[in-house]
């Protein structure tokens, strides 16, 4: 069997090749026939350009059909795509070609001096938002047929760099064997069925949008209706014709702030699914009662893809990301590696065909992250309920101990994020002379609301043990994010304690 990513997908579209793969909110229209002539395009070019097995093609580049049209063609000719966060900066690009060392790197024509100076010798080739640019010429002359390479389910397919949210990000290997896998399994689990439309608002760089949401489509013979970026009017237009969105969470606290988002602008709307950072119960509240709908939350990392979800078929419960998808094995454990009681907090362990390959030129920290008998630790704490449920508490580096006890951020944000006059907060470790680690607060407020120091601390006092409660509140008009909605809490950390030099 061919374990390819391409195969995989081409096998589940390749009834419909005449229907629409892809419509842009300009009005392009790409179909599967031409989706798979473009790749085949991509394929022999790069064939002809001398790469071999597993040679990483990086892309620095806006979303673009043409970009997702790259990321295929390079997969189908067995190579290891690279997508890189468009946000970053040269210095920062700079790192992730020196580590990954890729044998053509495809950026915009407006940093193409830039990358050519840090590509270290590899071919340049531009790529614009539009289609357009020098890959797209070299591509246009080659032939439209291409036999898509055999490969084994162990062969790289990708390296995806991880968000960089607790520290420099890590080129986490992904195979062909692990996206044809988990694209089948999600299919399936979320109950895709003919005639669903996907809409496609998240950035391709990063595993959720590139991998989740557009394999997700192709395996299902889906189209997809194509938003460069989210823009929350767009998108709430276009729901009227679609029946899948994946999202982070701010996509839904943006629809919510819509006054005109509510039953019936979803109601022709399947599956709403949210996913790599955790969604505020008080949003999967706010989202059924205007909605009527059941925002379906799950749980993956670029290393995994999706692990944990909750089900299409059965409750979704707030909260919780549900139950490990078939195939995959969650275990929680204490710090001696024993099975977590139900209910009891432990470290979110993982094995399954989902499993990445390892960090890419990092075999120590590969390592250090898989247990001896190979399960994947994934940094994050979490609790199953009686029913098997999953909550994620948290990640390990964000624990806070103070004088030897645990505290998990999350107890303490939940019930400040409760209060009327909070937006939203962050609870993060200060150093504190006695206790080694205090909890500190920073909060957003709701517009126009105003709260004291005091009120804060005496609210958390009146519900928390003392030693949950903050020795420091600073309040902030928003809080640090990066591209996939995630809170940084290293950078909070940086800021209001910054280490002493
Ligand atoms: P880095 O590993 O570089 O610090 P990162 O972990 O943020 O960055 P990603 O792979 O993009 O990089 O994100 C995976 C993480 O996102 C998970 O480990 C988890 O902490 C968080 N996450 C994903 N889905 C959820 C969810 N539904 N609820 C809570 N957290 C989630
Ligand atoms: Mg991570």
């Amino acid at each position: 069997m061919n374990a390819n990513i391409y195969a995989t997908l081409y096998a589940r579209f390749q009834h419909k090749l005449d229907a629409t793969c892809i419509e842009t909110t300009e009005g392009r229209i790409i179909t599967f026939r031409e989706l798979d002539q473009a790749t085949a395009r991509i394929a022999n070019l790069l064939t002809g350009l001398g790469l071999t097995k597993e040679d990483r093609v990086a892309a620095q580049v806006d979303k673009s059909p043409e970009a997702l049209i790259l990321c295929l063609g390079v997969q189908r000719a067995g190579f290891a795509f690279l997508p890189l966060n468009a946000a970053y900066q040269t210095s920062e690009v700079a790192y992730f070609l020196e580590n990954a060392a890729p044998k053509l790197v495809v950026c915009r024509a407006a940093n193409l001096d830039a990358i050519t100076g840090i590509a270290g010798g590899a071919t340049v080739l531009t790529l614009e938002s539009d289609g357009s640019g020098a890959l797209t010429e070299a591509a246009a002359g080659q032939s439209d047929r291409f036999t898509t390479v055999t490969s084994a389910d162990d062969d790289m397919a990708a390296i995806l760099y991880t968000s960089g949210t607790t520290g420099r990000a890590k080129g986490a290997m992904l195979t062909h064997g692990n996206l044809s896998t988990n694209v089948a399994v999600t299919n399936q689990f979320w109950g895709w069925v003919p005639g669903d439309i996907l809409l496609h608002a998240l950035p391709i760089f990063h595993v959720h949008g590139l991998f989740v949401a557009c394999n997700n489509a192709l395996y299902n013979a889906s189209p997809m209706l194509w938003h460069a970026k989210f823009d929350a009017a767009a998108v709430l237009k276009d729901l009227a014709r679609a029946t899948v969105l994946m999202g982070v969470p701010t996509f839904y606290t943006r629809l919510l702030s819509l006054p005109d988002f509510g039953k019936e602008a979803v109601a022709n709307m399947r599956l709403f699914i949210s996913g790599s950072a955790p969604l505020l119960i008080e949003t999967f509240q706010e989202f059924t009662a205007r909605t009527g709908q059941v925002i379906l939350e799950r749980y993956g990392m670029t290393e995994v893809q999706m692990a944990i979800s909750n089900p299409w078929d059965g409750e979704r419960i707030g909260g919780t990301v549900g139950l490990p998808l078939p195939g995959v094995s969650v275990r929680i454990v204490d710090e001696a590696g024993a099975e977590s009681a139900t209910g009891e907090t432990g470290a979110i362990l993982l094995k399954g065909p989902n499993i990445f390959r390892g960090y890419w030129q990092m075999p120590e920290k590969t390592k250090e992250d898989f247990t001896e008998d190979g399960w994947f630790k994934t940094g994050d704490m979490g609790k199953r309920d009686a029913s098997g449920y999953i909550s994620i508490v948290g990640r390990a580096k964000d624990l806070i101990i103070c004088g030897g006890l645990n505290v998990y951020p999350k107890e303490i944000e939940e019930l400040l994020d409760a209060v009327p006059s909070i937006e939203e907060s962050a609870v993060i470790a200060m150093p504190h002379p006695d206790f080694g680690e205090a909890v500190a607060a920073v909060i957003v407020l709701k517009p126009g609301a105003s709260l004291s120091e005091e009120a804060v601390v005496e609210h958390v006092k009146s519900h928390l043990a003392n030693f949950k409660v903050p020795k420091a509140v600073f309040f902030t008009p928003d809080l640090p994010r990066n591209a996939m909605g995630k809170v940084q809490k290293n950078i909070l950390r940086q800021t209001y304690f910054p280490p002493k030099a």
